[in-house]
């Protein structure tokens, strides 16, 4: 396995060729480093006099690493509510906790989120172009993903601003609560208790549901 060093790094040439487009990339360490002999003695990078080469293997290494730090940004800021500011921090650790096989069942549960936090975007997995056909395997998903007549708890609310989330809690939009979905369109009309409401796509997207049967 990578160490996390190592692997640090990789994502980072890989934002630099794949996101930012740059030709010269900077390791951002020094060329002796341990962590780069890791890394060329796997066949992931390859380093000439003047040059850093990210190869094939590197690069498909390197997008599943971005793709689980970026999972686990979206994990505790959606489900641990942990403040962006400090996300940067805690998300370096536990990114290596999401190892390979454990990310697309947290993608499956967050509902296949596209961005991070930072709005960056996820690199998709396997879980994310198969769920199409596998409804059933739906365990988490914001409430204008759902089908009508698909009913669930409200998980988690992730508002855009305060004045949304305020709008949610006021009409008992909260977590925990049971949801039944009415309609799509022209807005969302859901119901909560005795009462229906109808809501934006925006709003309907910011409330995660948790299915049941
Ligand atoms: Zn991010
Ligand atoms: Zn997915």
């Amino acid at each position: 396995m990578l160490s996390e060093r190592a692997e640090e790094i990789l994502e980072a040439l890989w934002i630099q060729l794949e996101e930012q487009g740059k030709k010269q990339l900077d390791l951002g360490a020094s060329r002796d480093e341990p962590a780069i002999e890791e890394l060329i003695r796997l066949g992931f990078i390859r380093r000439d006099l003047d040059h850093i080469h990210l190869l094939e293997k590197g690069k498909i290494h390197a997008s599943a690493c971005v793709r689980r730090h970026r999972l686990a940004e979206r994990l505790l800021a959606d489900v641990f509510d942990v403040k962006k500011k400090i996300i940067d921090e805690v998300s370096c650790k536990f990114e290596h906790l999401l190892h390979e096989g454990l990310e697309d069942n947290v993608c499956t549960l967050l509902g296949h989120p596209k961005v991070c936090p930072h709005s960056k975007p996820i690199p998709p997995g396997k879980c994310c172009r198969e769920k199409i056909n596998k409804k059933l395997l739906k365990f988490l998903a914001p409430l204008s993903d759902l089908e009508v007549k698909d009913k669930g708890k409200i998980a988690y609310l992730q508002a855009k601003d305060r004045s949304q989330m305020q709008k949610l809690i006021n009409i008992g939009a909260i977590p925990g609560v049971s949801i039944v979905l009415l309609q799509r369109f022209p807005s969302y009309v859901f119901q909560i208790g005795q009462s229906q409401f109808a809501v934006d796509k925006e709003l309907a997207s910011s409330i995660y549901v948790r299915l049941t049967k």
